[in-house]
């Protein structure tokens, strides 16, 4: 019988879920700017962003890294992941994006509880390292609100 085993990843940032970030913004006991949400899946933008429209998506339920997650979660995960960088990169008038899932303090995983990072890029900063950025909360609000827009559009399109 073959035994993989697998091992487990380190995580400093390591947390009960009623002390974790994002299981508190999906409890609305921390705040965010949230763009998009459904039974099992929420997305919000970075405080922390590489880019303006930098959101994540995240499960509702609490698991550390993606080896927390089944495989049709992780598949679902990136299906709202693509939907969500949809609106993004309209919101932003990106012509590229990024997804980054970081799994493990090695891996600079911040907050332990699944994400995935959807950055957009724009043609300007093409194969440049850009840095976080910083917004005023009425530019994040406004940030939030047109992807929200883009994506409530989207879904009135697919249907
Ligand atoms: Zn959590």
């Amino acid at each position: 019988m073959s035994t993989v085993r697998r091992r487990r990843l380190q995580n400093s940032s390591s947390v009960p879920p009623e002390d974790c970030i994002f299981c508190r913004i999906v409890g609305r006991k921390a705040a965010s700017y949230p763009v998009y949400e459904d039974e099992h899946y929420i997305a919000f933008l970075d405080i922390a962003p590489f880019a303006r429209g930098h959101t994540l998506v995240c499960p509702k339920k609490h698991g550390e890294t993606i080896w927390d997650m089944n495989e049709m979660e992780t598949a679902e995960l990136f299906r709202v992941a693509s939907k969500v960088s949809k609106a993004v990169v309209n919101a932003v008038d990106a012509d590229g994006f990024r997804f980054v899932q970081n799994n493990g303090e090695a891996a600079n995983q911040v907050v332990a509880h699944v994400h995935v990072h959807v950055i957009p890029v724009k043609m300007e900063d093409k194969g440049r390292f850009t840095g976080r950025k910083s917004f005023t909360p009425s530019e994040m609000e406004s940030t939030a609100r047109t992807i929200r827009e883009g994506l409530s559009s989207l879904s009135r399109s697919d249907k």
